[in-house]
């Protein structure tokens, strides 16, 4: 299929081929917005209609971590970074920011740590502690992303009450080992895989712009949809001092713009979330990201960067003619609905 062909009803189930997306990639801009855009906002609101999801993280344990992620801040290895280091919060004190965040209007909520994995029992003794004050206290759903986890310790967490799980596998098999070297690709997709089998709502995505090739995130997208997460929370590098990618800028607003699209049209039904980096990257396309197929996005600040304000992209919404909705929302035939709580890391 060209993209001359590309309608509503050859994609609303199955979505575009790499071959399509390879086309979308090279447009020009009137092209994009003439062919795509329209595309992209019709599947969007034929599987949710007018509603968008919010999600909130915290940060509840940060800095200090062995691996060497090229991105992050929170690395051990980038002695010129500069996140905060701090331990794993108290559950009391993450009880308290998922209260916060569901004041400003959050409807899911997302526990992210920094390092390799939670290996420490005290640690995840400290978490179902959290997870079953937040069930008890709050109406928002848990989710929580700490890295690479054995299936015991996921299994305690489901117990706990815990729905969702977050993990990105970071960008494409061929270019994550220019990325990081600490750990595999496939280390990576066996948490998700892991979190899939044991019946959690899966939310798996990654970072663009980290120096990859057109057809590297090409590669990418389509093997995000044959992990088959029920969320995809999607990040646009935010370069962090210190890091070996804090010269980074590769991306345009309209890169941006497409990327959404792409993965919009090859997985009409997911759930999208635009997350980290979107505010200086997409820069005034922003207002578009909804336009350009994404179906949710985070509120308040991301995992080592300040985010808008809550009230910017709730009023963003209610311009558009939006609602906010539970990430968890069931769609005509899709599983789910969930961004990062889609992180920028881990
Ligand atoms: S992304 Fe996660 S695992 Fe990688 S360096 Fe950062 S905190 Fe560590």
């Amino acid at each position: 299929m060209t993209s001359n062909a590309l309608n509503f009803e050859s994609l609303k189930t199955s979505g575009i081929s790499p071959e399509d997306a390879r086309e979308i990639f090279a447009m020009s801009e009137a092209e994009f917005f003439e062919k795509i855009l329209p595309l992209a906002k019709t599947l969007r609101e034929h599987a949710f209609a007018n509603e968008i999801s919010f999600c909130s993280i915290v940060n509840a344990k940060s800095g200090a971590c062995v691996e060497s992620c090229s991105f992050c801040a929170q690395s051990n290895t980038y002695k010129g970074a500069q996140a905060p280091v701090y331990p794993l919060m108290s559950a009391e004190k993450i009880l308290e920011k998922a209260k916060e965040a569901e004041s400003f209007g959050a409807t899911e909520f997302s526990i992210v740590t920094s390092g390799r994995g939670m290996s420490k029992a005290k640690e995840i003794d400290t978490m179902v502690d959290a997870i079953t004050k937040i069930r008890q206290e709050t109406q928002v759903e848990t989710c929580a992303s700490l890295g690479l986890m054995s299936r015991e310790d996921l299994q305690r967490l489901k117990e706990a009450g815990m729905i969702n799980y977050h993990h990105n596998i970071e960008t494409s098999r061929s270019y994550f080992p220019n990325i990081v070297t600490s750990h595999t690709w496939e280390e990576e997709v066996a948490t998700v895989t892991n979190a899939k089998e044991l019946g959690f709502q899966v939310c798996c995505g990654g970072i663009f712009g980290m120096g990859e090739s057109v057809e590297q995130r090409v590669e990418f997208v389509f093997q995000l949809k044959d992990i088959d997460p029920d969320s995809i929370p999607i990040n646009f590098l935010n370069p962090r001092p210190g890091t070996p990618l804090a010269d980074k800028h590769d991306l345009t607003p309209l890169d941006c713009l497409k990327i959404i699209a792409v993965l919009r049209l090859a997985m009409p039904r997911k759930e999208l979330f635009v997350c980290g980096g979107r505010e200086v990257n997409m820069k005034g396309y922003q207002e578009l990201m909804f336009d350009a197929g994404a179906s949710g996005t985070m509120l308040g600040n991301y995992l080592t960067t300040e985010g808008r304000s809550p009230e910017q992209d709730l009023a963003l919404i209610r311009k558009n003619g939006l609602v906010p909705v539970s990430p968890h929302r069931k769609t005509k035939g899709a599983s789910h609905g969930t961004q990062e709580a889609a992180k920028e890391t881990c």
